[in-house]
């Protein structure tokens, strides 16, 4: 790249430098409050903004705009209008006005509502964000959104996550006043999330419908060389995938996006971005352009972006790191443990409250991040249970455990701490975490959630966070809003939460089965599939956490439950009915065609050489005929459990049959699959091996 990377970067972002450069001063000063403090615009605002934003956008070669937003299917949507509008005959201006930055109107009744379509409009409403700053993309002006209901319903992942973060800045700033900060005038949680991937030839991937219609393989014998040399992690790039890294980061730092880290992954053909953090609204939506990025950028370079959280079995799957943490407008990272003992005492106290929210609503989060891909890597067989837990390292562990006892730390560098008195000794920062297996790590200024799929949108694991915690924050000010001697509160809070909710730390490997067992006998929750994770989410419990913070309703929590359910059956159905086509009309076809070629072959030799025994024939004969058979007989029963929950009515009882039934049945058809692969020739099978995929990159 010879372009000059400061110049280039944020250069498609209506951004603050911009906003500043274009609008009147009152109508700036008036707009970067309300980004500031998360109030409603002001509609006379609105116009100006919205002109300069329009004069702004041709200047960079844009005709149209878009709303652009996150219904809950998982992806973006976006609706593209000219800005053209008709002056005389034959004439046009370009126009934008505030009401049409403000507000569009979407027909809603082709996006999943779970239910809601049925008692309200077909309207739906997408409503600016003000605090994701608009860009320009592919020729229109991309406008961050909120998408509802003609009746208000949330209908999309943007709102309930902007809702969320007014939760948590409320009970927040409740504390800090509390800890005497009158300053700060808001608090948002700050989000980096790393990005995993795998890249595929594209000539390879179109020889896969597998990879094609469901984005991961359904079959696929292992290929000779998997990870195990460990070769690749942070091993060099080759330069077809370093091409495509740097286009990839060009355009990303156009539209004002901090790509930061590039590196090889743990498997063959498999990397990952890490972008620099930022405010979580802004994080989720610069995620989303980051996947699309990667997705079309890749398609340039011949090649295909797998996003899928296991497109191969065997070898690591794709997960994203959701790094999270909370800082004030003042720019003080509230997780950042301070020098005093007076800044320790409220770090302990913010831990604190993040560790019951964690042990409070394990349910939540294990949702947070289900999906019917992501089940191939959490709590299956080759990949670490699906049990939440926090790691803090040793020294934090230590001083909790002393908190807890009732008994003075002694810490290697922090001398004495009489626990009597609230004060807190400083300490290190653990940065030495390099335990992996921790599915919610404090990696010294920020927990590190990793349990998140790498396909998936990443508002609800933050919506679940924050929200948590603003639950954590809101008991403690009540607590400590009420008591007269304040030390003493927040001493004996620590004590009682720490002792409560000590059962969620956990520091050993979380990929041990003597974990499983002692999660157990902790009594935390092992939620193993998506389905299971689902039904919990319409609990009193989460119902009221999230009624009570304003963030959802009940009937929008409902919705929502269903619309995960649902659209896992359809997932698991479309990877069932892809299996079914692939091994009728590829696979026993082209294994027939092999067991011809070999009996051909066999004949001729015996009509030359009648004596000859043909071992080699003969065995290949009865065992590939047997495993052929085998296979007819599972695609049959395969067929027939896709068929009884396709009929299913009951949407539970429907996702339920596909992970129960039809998972399995996909399975058992798959050992043949693969086994007949093995004794194949190359030259008849259909599809491009494991080896073909993962090392001719
Ligand atoms: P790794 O987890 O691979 O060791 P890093 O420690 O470099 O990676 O950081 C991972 C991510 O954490 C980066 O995207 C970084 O920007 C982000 N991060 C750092 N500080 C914060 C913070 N205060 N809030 C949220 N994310 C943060
Ligand atoms: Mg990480």
């Amino acid at each position: 790249m010879n372009k000059h990377v400061p110049e280039i970067f944020g250069s498609m972002v209506f951004n603050d430098d911009v906003m500043r450069e274009r609008l009147p001063k009152e109508v700036y000063k008036s707009l970067t409050k309300t980004i500031a403090t998360g109030k409603t615009i002001d509609a006379s605002v609105a116009d100006v903004v919205a002109n300069a934003m329009k004069d702004w956008a041709i200047e960079k070669g844009a005709t149209h705009y878009t709303h652009w937003f996150q219904p809950l299917t998982g992806v973006t949507a976006e609706k593209h209008d000219s800005f053209i509008s008709p002056v005389g005959n034959c004439k046009v201006v370009m126009e934008f006005s505030g009401k049409e930055l403000i507000k569009g109107e979407s027909d809603a009744s082709s996006f999943p509502s779970g239910g809601l379509r049925a008692t309200f409009e077909a309207r739906g409403y997408t409503a600016w964000d003000p605090a994701s700053y608009a860009f320009v993309k592919d020729g229109s002006l991309y406008i961050p959104t909120a998408f509802c209901s003609y009746t208000g319903e949330a209908l999309d992942t943007k709102t309930p996550l902007l809702r969320s973060m007014d939760a948590i800045n409320a009970q927040g700033l409740r504390l800090l006043r509390l800890f005497g900060d009158m300053t700060t005038k808001r608090l948002s949680t700050t989000i980096g999330a790393e990005q995993e991937y795998f890249m595929i030839d594209k000539e390879m991937y179109d020889l896969r419908k597998d990879l094609q219609f469901t984005g991961r393989t359904l079959f696929g014998a292992p290929a000779p060389k998997g990870q195990e040399l460990e070769d690749h992690y942070f091993g060099p790039l080759n330069s077809r995938i370093s091409a495509f890294m740097e286009e990839v980061d060009e355009n990303l730092w156009r539209l004002g996006i901090n790509s930061k880290t590039k590196h090889n992954e743990a498997a063959p053909a498999q990397h990952e971005l890490a972008p620099i953090y930022g405010t979580t609204n802004m994080a989720v939506d610069q995620n989303l352009l980051i996947m699309e990025y990667l997705k079309k950028i890749a398609e340039k370079h011949g090649l295909v972006c797998l996003l899928h959280e296991k497109p191969y079995a065997g070898v690591s799957g794709s997960g994203k790191h959701n790094n999270w943490s909370i800082s004030t407008d003042t720019g003080k990272n509230l997780l950042d443990a301070g020098k005093t003992p007076a800044e320790n005492l409220k770090f302990m106290l913010i831990l604190a409250a993040i560790i019951k929210a964690v042990d409070d609503y394990q349910d939540l989060l294990r949702l947070s991040v289900a999906s019917a891909g992501n089940d191939h890597r959490l709590g299956s067989s080759e990949a670490p249970p699906a049990i939440i837990s926090i790691f803090l390292g040793e020294e934090l562990g230590q001083i909790i455990q002393s908190i807890v006892d009732g008994k003075t730390y002694k810490g290697a560098r922090a001398g004495i701490m009489d626990l009597g008195i609230p004060t807190i000794p400083t300490f290190r920062k653990d940065t030495t975490d390099r335990n992996r297996t921790s599915p919610l790590a404090f990696t010294g200024n920020k927990f590190e959630f990793r349990m998140l799929g790498s396909s998936q949108n990443i508002a609800m694991p933050n919506i679940v966070l924050n929200t948590a915690v603003a639950e954590s924050f809101r008991q403690f000010a009540d607590v400590l809003e009420a008591s007269d001697d304040f030390d003493a509160a927040v001493a004996k809070l620590l004590k009682d939460t720490f002792t409560k909710h000590q059962r969620i730390i956990f520091d050993g490997d979380g990929y041990s089965e003597e974990w499983e067992k002692e999660a157990e006998k902790r009594g935390l929750l092992n939620l193993r599939t998506s389905v299971d994770a689902f039904r919990q989410f319409d609990a009193p419990k989460n119902v009221k956490l999230f009624s009570e913070h304003g963030v959802m309703s009940e009937t929008e929590i409902r919705s929502r439950e269903d619309i995960l359910l649902e659209n896992y059956a359809k997932i698991v159905n479309i990877e069932a009915l892809t299996m079914i086509e692939m091994v009728s009309r590829d696979i026993i076809p082209a294994v027939n065609a092999y067991l011809g070629d070999v009996a051909s072959t066999m004949g001729a030799k015996l009509s030359v050489m009648p004596e000859l025994s043909c071992e080699v024939e003969k065995d290949l004969l009865t065992k590939l005929t047997e495993l052929n058979a085998k296979t007819y007989r599972d695609l049959a029963v395969l067929k027939e459990v896709e068929l009884q929950a396709a009929k299913e009515k009951d949407i539970l009882k429907k996702a339920q049959a596909y992970g129960d039934e039809v998972l399995p049945a996909m399975a058992t058809l798959r050992r043949h699959v693969d086994a007949m692969e093995c004794l194949t020739s190359s030259e008849y099978w259909p599809v491009p091996t494991y080896g073909d995929m993962m090392f001719k990159v």
